[in-house]
């Protein structure tokens, strides 16, 4: 079963621009997957696309077996995004944050608050739990949502340029946790512009450049080859 497939996949914005060229692509149930490009690839966009937040021009996109035109929820509800802009209120606390996005996906509130638990001590939140959010410094801010893109254990978390602007031990901290969702069996896509991230975290990675797939490979293999 592939964690994401995309075939064919267009995407033209209305001023014309095609910013995705017919991507085909296949991601692994449990796959560490990195998606490297320079700023305007495309990254974005097909991110996007996945996450029901841009509507592609054509082509097909399915989330663990779920066509996301035909079952667009069940394709929803397996997915976590952590978007590249904060998108919370600044007003609201943590801890409200988490819990609250739970209450979208139906979660009763005793799983939820028990959720939020976990996952804002694991990426040292806890004590930030009942600040306002504007607080916190950009990483916390990332932090958060991450803690919040998994509160109904999604199947597959993608994270877009995940740790832009983030200081260097924070950085750390974060690939860290996230090497852990995986082994724990979460499928994982990042975007990154940065080589090392993907490096460092990722077990296979598509390359896309102006709005296309120009190399898709083992990690190993890549950096053989450079
Ligand atoms: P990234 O950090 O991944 O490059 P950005 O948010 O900086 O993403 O956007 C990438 C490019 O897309 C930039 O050149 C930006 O100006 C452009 N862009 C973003 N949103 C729009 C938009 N709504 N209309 C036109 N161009 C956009
Ligand atoms: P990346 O995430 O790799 O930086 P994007 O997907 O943000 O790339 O952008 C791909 C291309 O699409 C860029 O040329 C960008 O300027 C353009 N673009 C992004 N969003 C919009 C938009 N809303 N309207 C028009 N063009 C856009």
């Amino acid at each position: 079963m592939h964690a994401l497939s995309l075939r064919k996949l267009v995407k033209t914005y209305k001023n014309g621009l095609t910013a995705v060229k017919g991507i085909d692509l296949d991601v692994e149930e449990g796959d560490f997957f990195a998606l490297l490009g320079p700023n305007g690839a495309g990254k974005s966009t097909t991110i996007g696309i996945v996450t029901s937040l841009v509507n592609k021009t054509s082509g097909t996109v399915s989330v663990f077996g779920h066509d996301l035109d035909r079952e667009r929820d069940a394709a929803k509800s397996c997915i976590g995004l952590v978007p590249q802009e904060v998108n919370f209120s600044q007003f609201e606390k943590p801890f409200d944050i988490v819990v609250n996005q739970a209450g979208y996906y139906g979660i009763p509130r005793r799983v939820a608050t028990e959720r939020a638990e976990r996952y804002l001590q694991q990426l040292s939140l806890w004590d930030k739990r009942d600040i306002p959010s504007r607080q916190l410094s950009g990483g916390m801010k990332r932090r958060l949502m991450i803690a919040r893109a998994l509160v109904h254990q999604p199947k597959l978390l993608i994270l877009d340029e995940p740790t832009a602007g983030v200081d260097i031990e924070i950085r750390r901290s974060m690939w860290e946790f996230l090497r852990q969702i995986n082994r724990e069996g979460t499928t994982i896509i990042l975007t990154t512009h940065y080589l090392e991230e993907a490096e460092s975290l990722c077990r296979n990675i598509a390359i896309i450049d102006g709005g296309e797939i120009i190399e898709h490979s083992p990690m190993a293999a890549l950096l053989a080859k450079l």
